[in-house]
């Protein structure tokens, strides 16, 4: 029974023994797992980590792509825009080109109406023709001067200023017209012949302060106004009326010898008595007007003014 019971000790000690074993080299093992377990878990997580931290390195790269994106989209865009922007440049100069030719167009068109309506008075632009129409619906050019004045060689109450001048034709036919009243012993004298814009501004403004703009209106030419700024017209006189430019001149045998014989020579009695409401001047017997001998002999015979004439010629 020892040898039994030694036996069977020997064998619970070595089961014990192997059990012992086997449980401590399953604990080694299974640290030794845990082990690998935790370094595998510290790979997958420093993988994780890597993966965590690759998205921001990503993204960067993403980033450039979308930044890149941007940029070639901010590219495009500016393609886009320059696309558009061409054109729209071109468009634009051409746009500014056509502006700036509308803009020319409108200032032209603005300095052509504040020309021609100044003071609601419209602009004539026949100045050179004989038969320019110049009154009080009538203006010339504020910058005309006519460009052929000459000094007819006839007794003047003046001895010098542009009053003594004329333009050449008309100088020359009013020194036949004087010729020929001094053969006919008719004495009259050149009292007054071109008279610049500025003069007659001068003039108009200084009856303005005597008598009032609308008084002075009724006897006074405005500037631009007056037909002897066209240098084809001459106020004359005689000692009759003691050289002045009054009504009664026309009663003088040096009036009435003009209204005869001035049309022979060009000349036409402007403002003729009776005719105020057309001309919208008084009766002016001392203002000759030259339009060429065949207008004035016409617009003589026919009694008729230059308006009149005008209108049905
Ligand atoms: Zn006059």
């Amino acid at each position: 029974m020892k040898k039994k019971n030694k036996l069977i000790f020997f064998m619970i000690l070595f089961g014990t023994v192997f059990s012992l074993g086997f449980y401590a080299r399953s604990i080694e093992i299974t640290e030794i797992f845990n082990d690998l377990k935790n370094e595998a878990e510290e790979v997958i997580e420093e993988d994780e980590n890597t993966v965590e931290d690759n998205p921001p390195s990503e993204n960067p790269s993403d980033n450039e792509l979308v930044n890149n994106k941007s940029n070639e989209e901010n590219n495009q865009n500016e393609n886009t825009k320059d696309e558009p922007n061409n054109p729209e440049d071109e468009d634009t100069e051409e746009e500014q080109d056509n502006y700036s030719e509308e803009l020319a167009e409108h200032i032209e068109e603005h300095e052509e109406s504040l020309e021609k309506d100044p003071e609601g008075e419209k602009i004539v632009t026949n100045v050179l023709d004989k038969l320019v129409l110049v009154n009080k619906e009538f203006n010339l050019p504020s910058d005309f001067t006519p460009p052929d004045l000459v000094e007819p060689n006839i007794p003047f109450i003046v001895d010098e200023g542009e009053r003594r001048y004329m333009r050449e034709e008309a100088a020359r036919s009013l020194e036949d017209l004087f010729s020929c009243a001094e053969k006919e012993q008719i004495g009259i004298i050149g009292v007054s012949g071109y008279r610049s814009y500025e003069t007659q501004r001068r003039i108009f403004n200084n009856y303005v302060e005597q008598n009032g703009e609308e008084e002075a209106n009724k006897f006074s030419a405005r500037p631009g106004q007056s037909e002897h700024q066209t240098g084809l017209a001459m106020d004359v006189s005689s000692a009759s009326v003691d050289f002045g430019l009054r009504q009664s001149f026309g009663e003088t045998k040096e009036g009435q010898w003009l209204i005869e014989n001035a049309p022979d020579f060009g000349f036409i009695i402007r403002y003729p008595e009776g005719k105020e409401h057309i001309t919208g001047y008084i009766y002016e017997p001392w203002h000759l007007r030259y339009v060429g001998e065949e207008h004035a002999q016409k617009i003589s015979e026919k009694g008729v003014t230059l308006e009149q004439y005008l209108e049905q010629h």
